[in-house]
Parts: structure tokens; sequence; C-alpha cells
């Protein structure tokens, strides 16, 4: 049915490949292009024979604009699905415009420089009139939407769990659930135990970035803001157990509060163990997380890509991985006239993720979904020309096939709330 372009070759693209030639009868055939060719010769090896999809591999470096438009010229693929690292959204976004191609990411656009002082400008624009201070924001990329309608694209935003799943759950809960949703309330929790004193579960950069910033959340039409991990609760998740989870600002939060009529506050909870948090703490305290570059021996480094080259690669934690993640999302609400609360969520087991594709579940629940919404796109299920959030979209089609290709969900009835 269609060709797709495979950008990055990390821990998630690896899952994105294992199901793309998983569901051959929509992906023919894939190009996975990365900076370290090597990488994406690895798993063709390992894949090629084993699927009916054609596999090709390039080197490219995708914040270089004119390379990436030689390649997709070149290969011609149906879409690009970016699955390198959000600073290259941008720049991948505009080689689809210029080349006439479909287009889908997983995480919302932040830059590597967050002192380039163009960029700041803008930053400290947004941080005043919305009252967030994350690096990331939807705004770039919902900049393009114009021109991708004017081109007859799509561009499909964070199609991972959470961005991604999360809202197709939401979009199905406001589909079928309920009449009127009032909070939602998403619950990440890993459950999961790689033996290492530290390591992060996606690229360690991005990762810890995220969870340093301060956290914030939607409520009666505005931000709220708050210092890091300053908002604690404990919850039992099923199949895993009480877990303590902490309010972070995230993603998701920022397009469903556009997107869900009438939400009166929108809040996301991510479980951490005290070990994690301590560690994070130091690292944060003797400036190991810093993005500005510093001086050393001669040469510039930036703190926290240093400290990355030090972490384990999130890639390699599959085998040692073991527990389970439940990731979802509470309702509360309206249906009939009556109150009503519901839970929708995944439970995915680490070792049952590697013995299928050779991965931990953080880069399964990601890489699944990223399949997915690229096949929602090369289907026609999900065509239309602009740039779209997954709760956008017919939630049906996107919720059938997590159950087909191994994020099946469940629906909780009066769950405990988080207060
Ligand atoms: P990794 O660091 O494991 O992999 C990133 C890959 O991108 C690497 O192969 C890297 O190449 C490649 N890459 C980086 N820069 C470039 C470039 N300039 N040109 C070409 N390739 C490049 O990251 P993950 O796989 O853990 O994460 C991938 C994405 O998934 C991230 O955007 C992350 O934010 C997102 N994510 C989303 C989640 C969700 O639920 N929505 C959850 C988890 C992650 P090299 O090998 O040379 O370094």
């Amino acid at each position: 049915m269609g060709k797709a372009l495979i950008i990055g070759c990390g821990g998630v693209a690896g899952v994105v490949i294992h199901k793309c030639c998983q569901n051959s009868s929509v992906f023919e055939e894939i190009m996975i292009a990365s900076r370290t060719k090597s990488k994406c010769d690895a798993i063709k090896e390992k894949l090629d024979g084993t699927t009916p999809t054609k596999i090709c591999t390039a080197k490219v470096d995708a914040d270089d604009l004119d390379a990436l438009c030689e390649l997709i010229d070149e290969y011609k693929p149906d879409i690009v699905m970016n699955i390198a690292l959000p600073y290259q959204d941008l720049t991948i976004m505009e080689a689809c415009l210029r080349c006439g191609v479909n287009y889908m990411d997983t995480a919302n656009y932040e830059p590597e420089d967050t002192d380039d002082p163009a960029w700041r400008a803008v930053y400290e624009k947004r941080c005043k009139e919305q009252g967030f201070t994350a690096y990331f924001d939807y705004s770039w990329q919902w900049a393009y939407k114009e021109r991708f309608e004017q081109a007859g694209l799509t561009a499909l935003l964070g199609s991972g769990f959470d961005p991604g799943v999360t809202q197709a759950y939401c979009a199905y809960a406001q589909k079928h659930l309920f009449d009127q949703i009032d909070t939602i309330d998403i619950l990440d929790c890993n459950g999961g135990d790689h033996g290492y004193p530290f390591a992060t579960n996606f690229n360690p950069e991005i990762n810890l970035r995220e969870v340093s910033a301060p956290g914030s959340y939607w409520e009666d039409g505005h931000w709220v803001e708050i210092p890091a991990m300053s908002i604690k609760r404990e919850y039992d998740f099923d199949q895993v157990g009480r877990k303590d989870m902490y309010l972070l600002h995230h993603e998701e939060i920022e397009s469903l509060a556009k997107n869900i009529p009438g939400v009166r506050r929108i809040r996301f909870f991510m479980t951490f163990g005290q070990s994690y948090l301590t560690h994070m703490q130091c690292l944060d305290n003797v400036g190991m997380l810093s993005t500005t570059p510093i001086e050393f021996e001669g040469r510039p480094i930036v703190p926290i890509q240093f400290l990355k080259a030090l972490l384990p690669d999130p890639a390699t934690l599959g085998p040692r991985t073991k527990g389970k993640t439940n990731i979802g999302c509470i309702f509360t609400g309206k249906k009939d006239g009556k109150d009503k609360t519901a839970y929708i969520y995944n439970v995915c087991d680490h070792e049952a993720c590697y013995r299928e594709v050779g991965s931990q579940a953080i880069s399964y629940t990601t890489g699944v979904p990223a399949m997915i919404g690229a096949a929602m796109l090369l289907t026609g299920k999900w065509n239309e020309p602009g740039v779209f959030t997954v709760e956008e979209f017919d939630p049906d089609p996107y919720m059938e096939a997590l159950n087909k290709w191994g994020l099946p969900w469940q629906i909780a009835d009066a769950p405990v709330l988080v207060d």
C-alpha cells in the first residue's frame, strides 16, 4: 500500500521498524535513514528475510534541509516518519512541504540550543502570554497549518503513547462515553526495573529536560505553574501496585485544552522512585542538566550531552528490564445528565516486549502508536490536509489498531480518583 521513510534509528525507531515489518501489507517498503548508518544496517540485516517489507537504509543528517530533500526526492516515500528527536521536527516538516510528502512524529518541537536569541525572544513572549515555561510547545508546528492545508498534505503530531494514545483515549471518551468531560488526569506509571542505579527509558537529554522543568496543569481556562516535583500523589495501579507520582507539564495538555470542549482541568502525573529523584536532584544541583555549553579543556561541551554519553543507552535496557507499565486517562464528567467517571488504560509488560521486538516497554508503547499513526495516513483513514494532533481525528480505527498491534486497552468504570 505504501512506502515510508523512517528517520532515526534509536530505541523507539527499533520498535517502529519491527512493527512496520509486521504490518507489511500497509508498509510495503521502508527506508531507515539516520545519522549513524551502521545502526540502520544492523536492524535491516536482522529483519531481512523475516518480512515481505522491502527494507533499505541511508545516512542522513536531518538537521540538513537540502540533504533531507535530496533523500526524499530520490526515495519518493508516501510518508516521512520522524522518529529522531524533537530538535529535527521543523526541518523535517519543511522538507516534507518542499517535496510534497505527508509527515508524522512522536514529540513536539523543542530547540537544541535554548540560548539562541531568536528562539528565546519568541519563548519569553510565550511564557508571559501563556503562563508555562516548558521549552517545548505546539506553536512552532501549528504555524505550519496553512502551508500543509494549501499543499494538500497531512502532518500528524505526537503519535506515541503520551502524547498520542492518551489523546486517542480522550477522543474516544468524548465520542462514546461522555456528553461533557469535566476533568482529565493522565497517569503514566512505569513499574519496570532495569537494575541500574540511574538510567532513563528514552533519550536521556529529552527525558531529563522534561522532568526537571516546572510542572503545570490547565484549570479554568489558564495554566497553573508549580515548582518541579512539588505536587505528589500516591496511586494503586492495576497490575503494578502502589507508586508515588508527580505532576509534570506535558505537551498533550496544550492541545487537549483546545480540542476537548468545556474541559475544566487537565493534569499529567508520572511515577518516579525516590532513587531516581535523588540522582536527578544531585545532577541538577551540580549543573549536569544544563543545556548551556561550558568551556572544558579548551573546547565547548554541553553538560547534559556529556551526561547522555555516560548514561546507559535506553535502547540497551530491553534485556534487563522487568515489570509492567500502566498508562491511561481518568475522566470525570456527565452522561445523560448524570455524573460519570471512567478510566481508559493499557498495561504493558517489559519482558513480553523484549521477547517480541527486542525492546523495553517504553520504546514499545511509543513505537507501536507511531506505526499505527503512519498507517492511518497511508490507508487514507486520517487524511485531512493540515497539521493535527491525535485527538482531532476519529479515534475508532486507531483504538481498534491498538488492540490488534500489541497495546490492548481496557475501561474501568468508577475508578479511584486522584485528589
Ligand atoms: P534515541 O536517542 O534512542 O534515538 C534517536 C535517534 O535519532 C538516534 O538514532 C539518533 O542517531 C537519531 N538522530 C538524532 N539526531 C539526528 C539527526 N540530526 N539526523 C538524523 N538522525 C538523528 O531516542 P528515542 O528513540 O528514545 O526517542 C525517539 C523520539 O521519541 C524522541 O523524539 C522522543 O522524545 C520520542 N518519545 C516519545 C514518547 C511518547 O510517548 N510520545 C515517549 C518516548 C520517546 P544516532 O544513533 O546517530 O545518535
